[in-house]
């Protein structure tokens, strides 16, 4: 065990199953627990939680994810203190971006105090880590509310790691893509003083579930690719396209190719400046790429309209585009049905709201039925994760990644800073 890969640099799939096997990083595993008694261990979750307008958590799964690490430290009597950013607060304070409502979440799972500091760095910071006893958790102020975390300034980095920290783990895979302070810097700062920076239990699973799906991919390997942009996941097709046996496309995103077959959407979302992107993804592509062959439109995207099918050659002016067609959710839902490997990113329509929701929750039921007979299905996506919760299916799921622009970016084969600065095993 305690096999973790870093992926790294742009290449193909092949290059990449081979940096698998051999960059291997040092995890939580590699740390006994007779090592951690007494230690100020700094750990970096992900606890970017949605929130809604009166501050409440509405979806805690990242949270949660973490926390067999935090238990791990706990039990063998570590200090763990907690480092996340929330939001884009843009380096400087906002109440409305605190962590604390999340530190009293984070105590209702564990079920003993979290204790909050409502400082990142400084001396209010100092004291706080300084008061701590074996076995306690501490979760430190937002670290965006700091300049310096997107800055990844050094010596910020290095003031996280002065209470003779030896032990730095990274269990927030959501920002692993992001070479800041608080991810690649603490790292860094931590191996330059003889310590280690390993991976928690979390980013550990979500590596590994990754890199072992794209090395040796069970055939026939079919992606869903969906959302609302192309320019968002330009890189991604590209990647797996070599790979995959199918590509399906959805969303919005299908309309920029719908554009690009010469066909009108009416007053669809187009990416005008992708035109050019699609019509050459599918000279790539060839018959591997499917498109929705009907889509559902409405006069508008609203929660109360009533919609028609039309073909996707017959888009009628002043229509909107905001589901898949009855026809094409059939044919997704047999190819998915058919595959040993799927990955989904991106819903097929606007699931968010009533009427353009069953496309995608159709496709989100195959990915769990053809999981349920054994093949392997990656959600990768906040928002396909969302719609997947939202159809019920979630939990036959073979893996749900917390990270959104993470995984697409692991996936393209981008290299994962915040990874890459981890201790070599
Ligand atoms: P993910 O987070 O899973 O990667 P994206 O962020 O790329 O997904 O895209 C999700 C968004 O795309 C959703 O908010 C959804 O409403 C939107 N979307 C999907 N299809 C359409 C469409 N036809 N028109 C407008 N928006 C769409
Ligand atoms: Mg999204």
């Amino acid at each position: 065990m305690g096999l973790l890969a870093a992926c790294g640099g742009p290449g193909t799939l092949r290059r990449r199953a081979a940096l698998v096997s051999r960059m291997a990083k040092k995890t939580l595993e590699d740390c006994p627990p007779e090592t951690l008694a007494d230690q100020v261990v700094v750990v970096r979750v992900d606890y970017n939680l949605p929130l809604n307008r009166d501050g409440e958590v509405v979806d805690d799964t990242r949270l949660v994810r973490t926390l067999p690490t935090i238990q791990y430290l706990v039990e063998a009597g570590a200090k763990a203190v907690l480092l996340s950013h929330l939001g884009r607060p843009g380096g400087r304070p906002d109440p409305a971006l605190s962590l604390r409502p999340v530190a009293g979440k984070l105590e209702e799972f564990l079920g003993y105090p979290v204790g909050f500091c409502p400082m990142t760095t400084g001396l209010q910071a100092q004291e706080a880590v300084q008061g701590m006893k074996s076995g306690e958790v501490l979760l430190l102020e937002n670290t965006r509310f700091c300049p310096e975390d997107a800055r990844n300034d050094a010596e910020w980095a290095e003031e996280e790691i002065s209470f003779g920290t030896k032990l730095f783990v990274n269990d927030a895979f959501g920002a692993v893509h992001r070479a800041h302070a608080s991810t690649q810097g603490v790292a860094d700062a931590v191996r330059r003083c003889g310590g280690d920076a390993v991976a928690g239990f979390l980013l550990e699973r979500e590596i590994r579930s990754l890199s072992d799906t794209m090395a040796d991919p069970e055939h026939p390997f079919v992606t869903i690719i969906g959302g609302a942009k192309i320019s968002n996941k330009i890189d991604v097709i590209e990647a797996l396209l070599p790979a995959v046996d199918q590509l399906l496309i959805g969303g919005a995103m299908a309309n920029t190719f719908f554009k690009a077959h010469g066909w009108a959407v009416g007053d669809s979302l187009v990416e005008e400046d992708r035109i050019d992107t699609a019509r050459r993804l599918m000279d790539l592509a060839g018959d591997k790429l499917l498109l929705p062959v009907d889509v559902l439109t409405a006069p508008s995207i609203t929660s109360d309209v009533s919609t028609c099918v039309s073909a996707c050659d017959e888009v009628g002016e002043a229509q909107h585009i905001g589901d898949i067609g009855p026809r094409t959710a059939e044919l997704f839902t047999d190819v998915v049905g058919g595959a040993r490997t799927v990955i989904w990113s991106g819903p097929m329509g606007v699931f968010e709201l009533a009427p353009f929701r069953s496309g995608t929750f159709e496709v989100a039921r195959a990915a769990a039925s053809t999981a349920d007979q054994g093949a392997t299905v990656i959600v990768g996506g906040g928002d396909s994760a969302a719609a997947a919760v939202a159809a019920g299916v979630v939990d036959r799921i073979t893996h749900v990644s917390t990270g959104g622009s993470a995984s697409l970016e692991f996936l393209s084969g981008n290299e994962m800073p915040a990874v890459a600065a981890l201790s070599d095993r």
